[in-house]
């Protein structure tokens, strides 16, 4: 049998909590500690977590202003949430805040064919607004392989990539509008419904990213594309992560822009094996996947042209699929590569991202860097944009020789993607576990000016303190 839960309550937590009480309907606070806890952290491995004062769960951008006015008065930190599928910590309580979830705000308030947009709540999930906008032939492109989880106002705050970003950008290309609280509890419009617009900064593309640390988006509207038509998938099996590396590269040089790019090396494609018995790893050690979606007889075309770079650049097998039901099992593969890895202990997900001719050289370095500490590191990555997602497995246990290996490892990996031009991080965000590697790639005086705005729009520094920086 478990222990009962120890409460949460202190007493500036007590205090707090009768003010929530008193302010919000019945049922928005919950004090139980388990459920609390439950809802205190994201998916990141290795990110520390306090211990929340309490849980709020919102349903209006009313009860969000009303929450964060309470919080200012007792200067205790607001951290906002959607789905907790964030892997940077970012969604991590820190000790006597509010976490303040969104995901009950879930409505998809319009969506307007004519002007290609949709108005919805941030706690929607990614892909049920997709399947809602296409019933009227319209597409909403971000899709990160959280999709069938991940929240809008999550996807919005990390400013998320996805497998199609590689040809159809990410997040924030398709955000117009938002509603948002500050920190100062005011609520604010910012950004435009129209096709165009530039009055006044671009305060929507600033609030993208931010990572719940300027505001909390309590109202999404985002721009929609129509539907695209078949695409068609070119598989290719590669003995090495250089030559699968080296494929990449040639796709980017040949000019063409695949509607997916995307890598699973042998470490994913065992784990999948082993979950799923899919009988991936009998074709080779590393898998490349390319979705092509425009019109024929490009589509076809370009197709073949992949498929010939591929074998050029020594794929083992190389093939377009004749078959939708193998390509979109391919695909689903790659979306089950991280919890099947998760199942062999606990995942430390990095997320460079490096130019596209330097694929090749960030894959051997980071082979290089898991045979130096002697630590495990799986890769996937939407690798047609440069964005790698090196994946290392933890221990079971508490080992602490084991965990400096990984730490080192960690660094080495951030350093080698900086020292090829690279970023720290390209969809997941900084949150808590890249907080060190931030300030090797912004200068001092960016680190300031980073300081200055959220002064500007947080002068308290109650939202999500300690994330992204100190
Ligand atoms: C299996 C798996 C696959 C993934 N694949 C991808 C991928 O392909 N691409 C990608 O980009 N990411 C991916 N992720 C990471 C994660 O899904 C994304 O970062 C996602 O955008 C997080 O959404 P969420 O609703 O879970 O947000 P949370 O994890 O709850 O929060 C993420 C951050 O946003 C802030 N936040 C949440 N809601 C709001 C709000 N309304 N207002 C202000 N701040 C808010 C939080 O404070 C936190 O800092 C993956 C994760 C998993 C587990």
């Amino acid at each position: 049998m478990t222990p009962p839960a120890q409460p949460l309550a202190s007493a500036a937590a007590e205090s707090i909590i009768r003010d929530l009480q008193a302010s919000l309907p019945g049922g928005r606070v919950v004090t139980d500690p388990d459920v609390a806890r439950s809802l205190s952290r994201d998916q990141a491995a290795g990110a520390p977590v306090g211990e929340p004062a309490a849980v709020v769960r919102a349903r209006s951008t009313d009860e969000v202003r009303r929450t964060v006015e309470i919080c200012l008065r007792h200067r205790v930190p607001v951290v906002p949430r959607g789905a907790g599928t964030g892997l940077s910590g970012g969604a991590n309580a820190i000790d006597g805040c509010v976490v303040l979830s969104l995901a009950a705000m879930s409505d998809i308030l319009v969506i307007n064919p004519l002007e290609r947009l949709a108005v919805v709540q941030p706690g929607v999930i990614n892909d049920d607004l997709r399947a809602a906008v296409a019933v009227h032939g319209l597409w909403y492109p971000p899709d990160p392989a959280s999709s069938p989880w991940s929240t809008l106002g999550g996807n919005v705050a990390t400013n998320a990539g996805g497998v199609c970003c590689v040809k159809y950008g990410v997040t924030r290309e398709y955000v117009l509008e938002l509603k948002v609280v500050t920190g100062s509890a005011e609520v604010v419009r910012i950004g435009h419904r129209t096709a165009k617009g530039v009055a006044g900064y671009d305060l929507v593309s600033l609030l993208v990213g931010s990572e719940g640390t300027l505001g909390i988006v309590t109202e999404i509207t985002v721009r929609l594309r129509s539907l695209p038509g078949a695409s068609t998938t070119v598989a290719g099996f590669f003995p090495s992560l250089v030559t699968a590396g080296t494929a990449v590269r040639e796709v980017g040089a040949a000019g063409i822009t695949p509607s997916a790019l995307e890598l699973m090396d042998r470490f994913c494609l065992r784990a999948v094996d082993d979950w799923k018995q899919m009988g991936l790893t009998a074709a080779g050690d590393v898998l490349l996947l390319a979705r092509v979606d425009d019109p024929e007889p490009t589509g076809s075309a370009l197709a073949e042209a992949i498929v010939e770079i591929f074998r050029a650049s020594g794929a083992s097998w190389a093939e377009r699929s004749t078959d939708a039901d193998e390509a979109d099992a391919l695909f689903a593969a790659r979306r089950l590569a991280y919890p099947a890895l998760e199942r062999l202990g606990p995942v430390i997900t990095e997320d460079v991202c490096v130019p596209r001719e330097h694929v090749p050289r960030m894959l051997t370095r980071i082979e290089a860097l898991a045979a130096k500490h002697g630590v495990q590191i799986a890769n996937i990555a939407h690798a047609g944009d440069g964005n790698l997602h090196p994946l290392i497995i933890g221990p079971p246990g508490d080992d602490a020789d084991s965990w400096r290996r990984i730490d080192a490892a960690f660094d080495g990996i951030l350093d080698a993607a900086l020292s090829l031009g690279g970023t720290i991080t390209g969809e997941h965000g900084v949150g808590l576990l890249k907080r060190g590697g931030l300030v090797h790639e912004l200068s001092p005086t960016v680190m300031g000016l980073h300081r200055a705005i959220k002064a500007a729009l947080d002068p308290a520094g109650i939202l999500n303190p300690g994330k992204i920086f100190e």
